[in-house]
This record gives structure tokens, sequence and C-alpha cells, in this order.
């Protein structure tokens, strides 16, 4: 005999519309976070292969950070100056966002500025600095973001340092840990060790690698690096960084987010251990991937970059090392995409989705609430 549904389930679901998001990384997440916060009746249901996040979003090295300065100016080239400016106000605002979200939640966010190291012989500083302050004047309504300092610590005869005291660090698995609990206690529905094969945007159902259906009413693809594999048309490069800690080195002086070379290499400290990594640049020939894995040659490359960094430290070896997958395109700007009238994606966030993350989710939440509010 078939058991029907009973009186009380039906009149609770009866309405619900049924949000499926594949990826549980910071653009997933952020995007639960504001549809569980509309006044729509939802059920939102989260979709992820990896145990608590396979994707970039527990793996990368948690700058808070806008761009560096050098960084920015390349943008310009890449960009022109006023795209390049209202990138840099999106992972402002995006930051931002993320710190309200999380509340008073510990995720080990500490402002202690940013750093980009420049070698003195093949720059003029001073021009660096004048030229990224007028870009970034209009978004902080100041016009001495950047500035010179010195550091006790730093090879000053061979490296210049500009500094800004805006950008923060944090912890990146506790950050994702603490929205998770946030969504959860808003009835998000989480559902870990689910690999997407393949979407039937006819039928508005996706599949697992096990057959297993999901019927959506709307669904939100949040795979970035992965995209391609769901959705052939996305424009979208996975890279891979790797990722190196220290052991811990005593006296560290270290204190803040380091960019070296344009932001392709970044360091800091996590206690009294350095994280470092990055420098793909160098090494295209094995990064441009998207297989984890960390290598010899690059990793003697940033152990030789570190020790050079901080000569005060003799004993500086790499305790820890992973890897994980970018999404990059031909420019830095994310992609978030409508596909129909059910299906919404947001993909390429590259080296900066801790601070665009979060507003790169609103904007796929805010499209799909006004969508299902004019059917
Ligand atoms: C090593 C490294 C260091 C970085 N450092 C910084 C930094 O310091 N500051 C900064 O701002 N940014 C940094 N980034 C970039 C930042 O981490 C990413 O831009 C951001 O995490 C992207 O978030 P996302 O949600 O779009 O993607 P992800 O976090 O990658 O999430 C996508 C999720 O989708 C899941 N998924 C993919 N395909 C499927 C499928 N078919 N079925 C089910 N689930 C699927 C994945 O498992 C993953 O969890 C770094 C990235 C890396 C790799």
């Amino acid at each position: 005999m078939v058991n029907s549904i009973s009186f009380w389930q039906k009149n609770n679901e009866r309405n619900k519309t049924k949000v499926y998001i594949i990826g549980g990384g910071l653009v997933g997440l952020s995007a639960a976070y504001f549809l569980s916060r509309s006044n729509l009746s939802l059920e939102i249901h989260i979709l992820e292969r990896g145990e608590v996040c396979g994707g970039a979003s527990i793996r990368n090295a948690g700058f808070a950070c806008f761009g560096s300065p050098t960084e920015i100016l390349e943008d310009v080239n890449l960009h022109e100056v006023e795209k390049t400016q209202k990138l840099i106000q999106k992972r402002w605002e995006g930051l931002k966002l993320l710190l309200m979200m999380v509340g008073d939640k510990d995720i080990a966010y500490h402002q202690n500025g940013a750093y980009e190291l420049i070698e003195k012989n093949e720059n003029d500083v001073d021009e660096i600095i004048k030229a990224a302050n007028v870009i970034v004047s209009d978004v902080f309504a100041d016009n001495q973001v950047f500035r010179e300092k010195q550091l006790p610590w730093l090879a000053n005869d061979r490296y210049s340092c500009i500094y800004n005291d805006l950008e923060g660090q944090l912890n990146p698995y506790k950050l994702v840990r603490a929205i998770q609990d946030i969504l959860r206690s808003q009835g998000v529905q989480f559902h870990f060790n689910i690999d997407i094969e393949h979407i039937d945007l006819e039928n508005n159902q996706c599949q697992d690698i096990y057959g297993t259906q999901y019927i959506f009413d709307k669904l939100i693809i949040a795979t970035n690096a992965y995209t391609k594999d769901l959705l052939p048309s996305a424009e979208v490069m996975p890279v891979r960084n790797q990722v190196f800690v220290t052991n811990i080195l005593k006296n560290l002086e270290m204190k803040g987010c380091f960019h070296v070379d344009r932001g392709y290499i970044y360091f800091r400290n996590i206690g009294h251990r350095v994280l470092i990594g990055g420098a793909r640049n160098r090494f295209p020939e094995t990064e441009d991937t998207i297989e984890y894995g960390n290598t010899e040659d690059l990793e003697l490359f940033l152990l030789h970059r570190l020790r050079d960094l901080l000569p005060n430290h003799k004993h500086i070896k790499f305790e820890h090392k992973w890897s994980g997958i970018l999404g990059v395109g031909k420019d830095k700007t994310p992609t978030v995409r409508k596909i129909n009238d059910h299906v919404y994606a947001a993909y390429k966030m590259g080296g900066m989705g801790v601070a665009i993350g979060s507003l790169v989710g609103k904007e796929l939440s805010d499209n799909l609430i006004v969508d299902i509010q004019n059917e």
C-alpha cells in the first residue's frame, strides 16, 4: 500500500521552492546565507563533493585582501582604471560583508595589515605608491592608503616595503565552519560526498556519480574552478597553487600578509610559523593543472625565497604542504550568470575569493530572489 504524505508535512512543504546549490565553498555558502535570510519559502540544499568543502575555500592562505599595489597597477593594464576600481570596491565590500556574516564567530581574523615587498634595484617605489594611491583613493576616500614602511627584520638595503593597514588575515577552515554553523541554524541542509556528474537543463534535475537524481526548482552552480565539468560553456581555467607552512620560528617578528612578485608569491604568519605559497607564474608547465599535488622544484624555489626574505632565521624548513585549485580567466572579474529561468552560476573567483566570494554569493541570491518574486 502507498504511504501518503501527512497533512502536516504537505501543508508545510507545499509552497516551498526547492533550491539546490552545487558547491559548498564560500560562494555557495554565501548564496545559501542570503537566500536563507530572505522572506521567501525556500528549502535549501547544498550538494558538496568534499567532506567539509572540497575546494579552495578551505585550502587558501586566508588573506583578507583587496590587492597589492603592483597587482593593482597590473590590473589597470588588463581592465582599465574604472573596471579595476570597481573590482577593488567589490573586494572591499565583500570583506566587510563577510565579517558581518560571521559576526562574533571565531575565524581568527586579525587586521595586521598587508605589505608588498619590492626589489629596490628594479623599481621606483615612490612612483608605484603614487600611482596605486591614485587608483584606490576614490574607493577608500583616502589618498594615502599605501605608504612606505621600514621593517626591522627585512633586508632594507635590497627591499622596499609598501604597507596598508586595511587588510587582514583569517583562518579559512574556521571561516567555512562558522558559516556552515550559521546555515544549519537557518535550516539549510548539507549533503557531503555528493559528486554531481550531470545537469539536465531541460528537466530541472541533476545527477550524481551514483545515478541519484536531484529535482530542483532553482539550481545554483558554485563550483568555481571545476565549473567546466558541469557547464562546458564556462570560461574559467583551473590552475594550481601550492602552499607550505614552516616549523615554529623562534622570535618571529613578521606579522601580517605579505606579497612579492605582483602577488604571485604570498606569505603570512600563522602564530610563530610562516605560510608561503604561489609562484605559479614561475612554473606554468606544472601549475596549469586541475590536479592536486606539490612539486619539488616549486617547493625549493619558495624555501630559498623565504630564507632570503627572513635572513634572521637560519633553520627554516617546511613541515606542512598542500595545494588548491584556483579558477582564473582572461580578466579578474568573477562571472555571475543566469543560465536559464531555473539555473544560475558563478565562477572565476581568481585569487581573491575570500574577499569577493560573499558578494558574489549575495548577487546570485539576489538574482534568484527577484526571479522568484516575478514568477
Ligand atoms: C592555494 C590557494 C590560496 C588562496 N589564497 C587566497 C587568499 O589568501 N585570499 C583570497 O581571497 N583568495 C585566495 N584564494 C582563492 C580563494 O580561495 C577562492 O577564490 C575561493 O575559495 C573560491 O570560492 P568558491 O566557493 O568559488 O570555490 P571553492 O571553494 O573551490 O568551492 C567550490 C566547491 O564546489 C565543489 N564541487 C566542485 N565540483 C563539484 C561537483 N561536480 N559536485 C559537487 N561539488 C562540487 C568543490 O568540492 C568545492 O568545495 C586561494 C586559492 C588557493 C587555491
